[in-house]
């Protein structure tokens, strides 16, 4: 190993790019022609008619995703995003009602909520599991909280009891956003299946992918007909018929999915479990690896819970490092290895929430007169997430097949390697 740091002109750790992940194989490929020498690549109609429920790919992977999940619907969507959509629509929230969510999220997990005029109300997170801190949530809960988004970052599932128990004794609706978890298990039961609604991503950077896609999956009838409605121009399949007892959100879109991610989509859960295994592996390796170095915080995993490591995300404690995050982050990209600092900036503190514009200019939902509330979007309501965000998160995903454990070394060796040179990055 080379004594100087990359970043000063020496030799880095590593030279060669890590493999990239690819998981579409022959069962893929021939899943699609299938659908394309059927020449249906989509066969949803909106209006009362079988049809309504989508194509024969559609209903196979809602079917495979509700038996795998051991939920009694799964609706599937274009995006995991339409699927947070439509769930807070299912749950009948709207104007004048708030949510409580993470700030720590992709922006999605928020959005979701203003997409009915409703308010999300950011709650602290915790810095183990990433997971909202159920004392935080007590404390932003109010007569008007409908519901909480619980989401399941970087694979680690959030502390489900305590929240789903506050939940409980407020009358609160939940939403799991699972969208980076699917695998994940907590008391020995999958994230995603505790809520009234759980939502899985099938984007492109998730474990498993349709390029684009979502799935949402329910035990309640009537909001599986709803997540149906709002997915599929419900507006017009009730007046033919397909009765709800509330018409409240069925407003639908097309947030429907194709015959050819659906087949994708059948294909891909068939691996996820043996694309996560290797994922766990090598994620405690790297934990065995650095678990001794000063000043770094390898993920925890609590004892009930699967973490599926959709990333690996590290914490630094500065104080005893003493290097600055980024400056670690740039030694470590200079030894040829990729960490991301920070992850999402705490959602208040983007413009949507800090100017307030979202419906229009005049400052809707925020002002509305249904609104009775002072919602805060001020810095420093969510001092965990904001100190991960400036100073102690450093994740990547290199952590997935086809890597190997030597693969893994090398980034172990570059943290040893780093930390040995402290000294002069302290300078
Ligand atoms: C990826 C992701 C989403 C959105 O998924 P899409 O399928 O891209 O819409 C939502 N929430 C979280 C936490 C995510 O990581």
């Amino acid at each position: 190993m080379s004594s100087r740091l990359a970043l000063f002109g020496g030799e880095p750790v590593r030279r060669d790019p890590f493999p990239p992940y690819l998981t579409i194989g022959e069962e893929e490929k021939r899943a699609v022609l299938e659908v394309l020498d059927s020449g249906v690549l989509s066969s949803f109609v909106g209006s009362n008619d079988p049809a309504f429920y989508g194509g024969p790919r559609v209903r196979a992977l809602e079917a495979d995703w509700a038996a795998y999940f051991g939920a009694r619907h799964a609706v599937t969507f274009n995006s995991a995003t339409s699927a947070l959509v439509a769930a807070v629509g299912a749950l009948e929230i709207g104007p004048g009602d708030e949510v409580i969510c993470s700030p720590y999220t992709m922006s999605a997990s928020a959005t979701c909520v203003l997409a009915y005029n409703a308010i999300p109300v950011f709650a602290d997170i915790e810095d183990e599991t990433f997971g909202l801190d159920p004392g935080a949530v007590a404390s932003r809960i109010t007569p008007r909280t409908r519901a909480l988004v619980v989401v399941h970052l970087f694979g680690h599932p959030a502390r489900l009891d305590p929240l789903l128990a506050l939940a409980r004794r407020h009358d609160l609706r939940v939403i799991e956003d699972a969208a980076q978890a699917p695998g994940a298990t907590y008391r020995g039961r999958f994230a995603g299946t505790f809520g009234d609604i759980g939502v899985f991503s099938l984007n492109c950077h998730k474990t498993i992918q349709t390029g684009e896609g979502g799935v949402a999956v329910t035990d309640d009838d009537e909001l599986a007909l709803r997540l149906r409605l709002i997915r599929n121009h419900g507006e017009a399949v009730v007046d033919g018929g397909m009765a709800v007892p509330n018409l409240a959100n069925v407003i639908g879109w097309n947030l429907r999915m194709t015959e050819i991610e659906a087949a994708i989509g059948a294909a891909q859960l068939r691996k996820l479990e043996a694309l996560t295994k290797p994922r766990i592996e090598l994620a405690e390796y790297l934990t065995g690896r650095l678990r001794s170095l000063p000043g770094i915080r390898p993920p925890a995993v609590a004892a009930d819970s699967r973490h599926v490591y959709y990333v690996y995300a590290v914490r630094l404690d500065e104080a005893t490092i003493g290097i600055p995050r980024d400056r670690l982050a740039d030694a470590l990209a200079a030894e040829g290895i990729r960490f991301y600092r920070g992850y999402m900036k705490p959602l208040y503190l983007q413009p949507l929430y800090q100017q307030r514009v979202v419906y229009g200019a005049r400052g809707c939902p925020f002002t509305c007169g249904h609104y009775q509330g002072e919602v805060s979007y001020a810095p420093g309501i969510c001092p965990v997430a904001e100190r991960l965000y400036e100073r102690e998160l450093l994740f990547t995903d290199l952590c997935r097949p086809p890597l190997t454990v030597g693969d893994i070394d090398s980034i172990a060796r570059a943290f040893e390697k780093i930390l040995d040179h402290a000294h002069e990055l302290r300078a």
